[in-house]
């Protein structure tokens, strides 16, 4: 590093020629001439000496001091030579620590990462945080925001679950946070810009480097996302929103490129081999601690729950990026951070208010006693596994008795979070299972074998009707040719998509034949039950007006599914009327409306709140068999379900097409 010359440089050469050749009055020309030939070639032996070090130049110490503040100024606003730290974790939900090693916990996890305070390092995040928890049933994952800001996050991608309470919600939470968030993939049709006010991108200055940061999420898990209606929101191709970021980020001089991703393994890998702009994957989703380099791009996935993070050093040598990654476990070796331990304090005291929160009006009783949701049909488990369907839009959802746990009658009148909780007082993971109708019938059995005795493998159900004859052997009491599924005659080779506790899909409770059914959407993707429940409850909030909804989105009370048919059904009509060019933003208006109109008749239906029975769940002797059988050969339908494809179907069929 050379220092720099200034004006008193060039002063002090004037000076000392001046004293070494003018000694007295005015100076002959031709000595001036000889004085001035020796500087010119002593100047080439001077610098010379000067680079390799063996002459230095006499600074007074004031001078060197200046020259010195200048010299670091100079270091950092030239191409980076310092290491630039990144400290990255994902999937993050409860605050407290866990029984086994690594325990991490909220406060353990603030002082590890305050303990690389002196690296000065760069903190991001790649999503899931506001739920499943236990707290986050009552605080909607208000309990995380203190913690993200505690730890210095810097940036963020938004998580499936940083969903689960709905977009409103979500960018309420936003606004509590101290850095961007980001979505760079998924727009939102109503407003064209990233869903929930996400960023497309961002460059942080950081430690010298111009870091450029992108987010994106796999499409998969905008198909589960209960609080979302797919169709309003358009999802952008990862690979090529990657490939179009990291070109104008690189225009707008970022040094590195690093996408935060919240996508399962086979996407991240994709990405890496298609996106060849990106230096670095920080990622999520996923749970498991991993590390992969895929076409010369470091895939890291963080490991979950703040039990790990990891420690990411960049150094550039010779206009190349080496990146370092460490794993980091948060072990009960780290202390746990005094402030933070505060403030999971604060929150756990604050959950009896939040008890009170009411949910709505409960226009009947609701059956919960264990004598009797263990023994039969109750509207509680209708009420519920209707929910399930709502949420997961699957073909038929069961529950195990035992998961409702308050064991009494819940009165008419206002329903409080209070009465949710001691009906599922427990995070319930949701999944949906693909299962043949053999299967389905096998899982039945297992649910009614122990009757009379008040077992919770009973089961609620929904999409589904049995009957069963407890005076029939185990395994043999539900007759087969009577159950039905989604008013339909259950066909045992058929696969039907049925949703059910994650815990049950893993043979619990007897119900072993799940074990090996294919998983379509795991307890991942899923929303929780709880949470599914209240959502329901908001929309209904917002159905009736009582709750605003801000983003235009919110938690459907009828299938989703049925929505698309009727979509694509207005479609095919609408080119079947040749709409002109000019008139199709109006229709396309239009079309919005009818849709709303059609399935806001649906939806104030489910408003009511008056789940009641609808012989789902009925028990077999002679007489009701012979009953069943006369009315299935006259064709007649044995409950009053409302099938809600088909009146779709009439819906459609009636609506004029001058809504168009
Ligand atoms: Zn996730």
């Amino acid at each position: 590093m050379t220092s720099i010359r200034t004006n008193n440089d060039v002063g002090e050469w004037h000076n000392r020629l001046n004293t070494s050749v003018v000694t007295r009055g005015s100076v002959p020309f031709y000595h001036l001439l000889l004085v001035l030939h020796r500087e010119a070639t002593n100047i080439t032996v001077q610098m010379k000496m000067v680079s390799e070090g063996k002459m230095q130049r006499f600074q007074r110490k004031k001078t060197l001091q200046v020259e010195g503040s200048l010299r670091v100024n100079c270091i950092t606003t030239s191409m980076p030579q310092n290491d630039l730290v990144i400290l990255h974790f994902n999937d993050v939900y409860n605050l407290e620590p866990q029984k086994e090693e690594p325990v991490g916990g909220a406060a353990r996890f603030v002082s590890c990462v305050k303990s690389y305070q002196s690296l000065n390092p760069l903190v991001l995040f790649s999503g899931d945080v506001l739920n499943p928890s236990l707290l986050s049933i009552f605080l909607k994952g208000e309990q995380m925001i203190p913690i993200l800001n505690a730890v210095g996050t810097h940036a963020a991608v938004y998580g499936n679950h940083d969903f689960d309470f709905g977009v409103d919600h979500l960018c309420e939470v936003v606004q509590k946070t101290s850095f961007p968030w980001l979505l760079s993939n998924v727009i939102d049709n109503l407003t064209n810009k990233p869903l929930a006010d996400g960023q497309e991108s961002c460059i942080i200055e950081w430690s010298g480097y111009k870091v450029g940061i992108i987010g994106l999420v796999e499409e998969e898990w905008i198909e589960t996302l209960a609080t979302l209606d797919p169709e309003d929101v358009t999802y952008l191709d990862f690979v090529s929103k990657g490939n179009e970021l990291c070109q104008s980020l690189k225009e707008k001089g970022a040094d590195l490129i690093i996408a935060l991703t919240h996508m399962r393994w086979p996407n991240d890998r994709l990405l890496a081999e298609r996106v060849p702009g990106l230096d670095i994957i920080l990622a999520g989703h996923d749970h498991d601690y991993g590390l992969e380099i895929v076409n010369d791009t470091n895939i890291v996935k963080s490991g979950t729950d703040f039990r790990n993070l990891s420690k990411i050093t960049i150094k550039r040598k010779e206009a190349q990026l080496h990146v370092d990654i460490e794993k980091v476990d948060v072990t009960s070796e780290f202390d746990e951070d005094p402030e933070t331990v505060e403030i999971v304090k604060h929150w756990q005291g604050d959950i009896d208010s939040k008890m009170d929160e009411v949910l709505g009006y409960m226009n009947t009783e609701l059956e919960g006693r264990f004598s009797k949701i263990r023994s039969q049909e109750t509207n509680l488990g209708n009420f519920i596994t209707d929910i399930m369907l709502e949420i997961s839009q699957a073909d038929c959802a069961l529950l195990n008795s035992g998961t409702f746990r308050s064991d009494r009658v819940h009165p008419k009148g206002w329903f409080k979070l209070r009465d949710l909780l001691t009906i599922l007082p427990l995070v319930d993971e949701l999944v949906v299972i693909e299962v043949t109708g053999q299967q389905l019938l096998q899982a039945l059995e297992n649910g009614v074998s122990a009757y009379p005795k008040l077992e919770g493998r009973f089961p609620q159900v929904a999409g589904i009707e049995f009957g069963f004859d407890p005076s029939k052997p185990k395994g043999h009491r539900v007759d087969p040719s009577l159950v039905r599924v989604q008013g339909k005659d259950l066909n045992p080779e058929k696969k039907y998509k049925l949703c059910t506790k994650e815990y049950l899909s893993e043979g619990k409770d007897g119900y072993d034949v799940f074990k090996n059914c294919p998983v379509k959407e795991t307890a991942e993707q899923c929303c929780t039950l709880s949470t599914g429940v209240r959502n329901h409850f908001e929309s209904i909030q917002i159905i009736k007006g009582y709750k605003k909804c801000k983003s235009g989105h919110r938690q459907s009370l009828v299938k989703r599914k049925l929505v698309q048919k009727f979509i694509s059904n207005l479609r095919k009509q609408s080119i079947a009327h040749r709409l002109d060019k000019a008139a199709s933003s109006s229709a396309k208006l239009q079309r919005r409306v009818s849709r709303q109109e059609s399935v806001h008749d649906q939806e104030e239906a489910q408003c009511h709140l008056s789940p009641r029975l609808e012989g789902r769940i009925y028990l077999l002797n002679d007489q009701i068999r012979t009953e069943k059988m006369i009315e299935k050969k006259h064709g007649l339908e044995p409950c009053q379900e409302v099938d809600l494809e088909e009146e779709n179907d009439v819906l459609l069929n009636n609506l004029s097409l001058d809504t168009l």
